[in-house]
């Protein structure tokens, strides 16, 4: 079985992730999503919440499995009999640091591999950072992001 981990911040989930996530899921027997605990940048949502905004959107996937980790991402793959990390590839000016970021991997542990996927272009220059922008400042989102995750910015921004 080919198991794969796509792991991130998810702060919060896009539709650019969901477009890897399905990418990924038709790739593999079973995808983890699974949700960085150990962020040195402070999230606007707690891990339980980004969790929550995950299950609400993905029920869709029949094999992806959602989760949460702290620490290594090899250590974690490698937890869960996962060989392959997925990253989003969206332009350029993410290739320096995930080029870094596989080779660590790599390193760390020859038997992982980071498989690179390129989202639908409309996804280009999406982002979790561009998307808390937008809702801060009261701009429509709805194309960006599903609609648990909408309410979610909504709710948060109003408090
Ligand atoms: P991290 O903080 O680990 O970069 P993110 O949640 O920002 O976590 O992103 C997780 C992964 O999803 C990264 O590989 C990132 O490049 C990818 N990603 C983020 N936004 C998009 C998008 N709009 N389209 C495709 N991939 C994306």
């Amino acid at each position: 079985m080919k198991i794969a981990v796509y792991p991130g911040s998810f702060d919060p989930i896009t539709n650019g992730h969901l477009d890897i996530l399905k990418r990924a899921s038709s790739l593999f027997d079973l995808v983890y999503i699974a949700v960085a605990r150990n962020l040195q940048k402070q999230p606007i949502f707690t891990t339980k919440e980004r969790l929550a905004l995950i299950r609400g959107c993905t029920s869709e996937f029949e094999n992806v499995k959602m989760d949460s980790f702290d620490g290594l991402v090899v250590e974690y793959a490698r937890q869960v009999g996962a060989e392959v990390i997925i990253r989003g590839l969206r332009a350029l000016s993410d290739f320096d640091y995930e080029f870094q970021m596989a080779l660590m991997n790599r390193h760390l542990d020859e038997n992982i591999n980071t498989v690179f996927l390129m989202p639908h272009e409309d996804y280009t220059y999406l982002s979790s950072s561009m998307v808390r922008d937008l809702a801060k400042f009261g701009a429509e989102i709805g194309s960006f992001v599903p609609a648990n995750v909408k309410t979610a910015l909504l709710k948060k921004f109003r408090e």
